[in-house]
């Protein structure tokens, strides 16, 4: 399997009144294309911190971030915002969309944006709110979505570009168990067919069994381990 997000030795200080806090701590995680990892552990022991720097938005203090076989920090700025923009796909909690856009323009802005386009952009967009479920919802805006249907066109939105690697923040938070679950699921099913090496924070432990392995983080430290034949239990 090959390696598409490879942490090694990371560790990401913060100034503490007259020391430092160490949010991660010599962490060490490598997830593979096509990967579905869950990160749990209590509040503050640095898992939003690790995703932040594996998505190349925080440099660690010392370590290194390797992304599809690239070295973060061997990169000059321009190339870590491209490889952010191509082969990173974050979703946090709130979906943070734009409310006067509809489903379809949220997932064209940046493209838009750039100046590309449109045309195959549109198509691809089309195709991958189908895939979470929202063909027929492309034109509506986020006020007229349910907050599951936000958070698919967040899902589909990361999805734009066939990012690598997909980090996920706590995407059921807001949602009530039924949502979470079919949210899950729908990241389950995103992983095996984009071959995305997924991470996800998540509080909802019933849900981990969906996933192939379990990361727990505690002081800023990470432990690693597999859920053995779990999928064949949930199906
Ligand atoms: P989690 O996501 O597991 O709740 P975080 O990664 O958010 O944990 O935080 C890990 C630790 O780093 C916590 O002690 C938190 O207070 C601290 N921390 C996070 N961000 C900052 C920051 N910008 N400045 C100072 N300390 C921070
Ligand atoms: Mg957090």
């Amino acid at each position: 399997m090959t390696t598409a997000l490879n942490l090694v030795n990371v560790s990401l200080e913060y100034p503490d009144g007259g020391s430092t806090l160490k949010a991660l701590d010599s962490v060490n995680l490598t997830v593979s294309e096509g990967e579905f990892l869950s990160l749990v552990g209590p509040s503050g022991s640095g898992k939003s911190s690790l995703l932040a720097v594996a998505a190349t938005l925080i440099r660690p203090t010392s370590g290194v971030v390797v992304i599809n076989g690239q070295d973060v920090a061997a990169l000059a700025e321009a190339d870590r915002t491209a490889l952010r923009r191509d082969k990173v796909g974050i979703i946090f909690q709130q979906p943070n969309l734009l409310p006067a856009l509809t489903a379809v323009e949220q997932l064209l802005i940046r493209e838009h944006l750039r100046g590309n386009p449109l045309k195959e952009a549109r198509r691809t967009a089309g195709e991958l709110l189908d895939v979470v479920g929202l063909s027929g919802a492309e034109h509506k805006r986020p006020h007229q979505l349910s907050g599951g249907q936000r958070q698919r066109v967040n899902i589909a939105r990361a999805l734009m570009g066939s990012p690598s690697v997909l980090l996920v923040d706590e995407p059921t938070a807001a949602l009530d168990h039924e949502r979470s679950e079919s949210v899950v699921r729908l990241l389950r099913r995103v992983t095996d067919e984009f071959h995305t090496a997924t991470v996800m924070v998540t509080h909802d432990t019933e849900f981990l069994p969906l996933t192939d392995a379990v990361a727990t983080m505690r002081d800023g430290r990470i432990s690693r381990a597999l859920v053995p034949s779990s999928r064949t239990l949930v199906g």
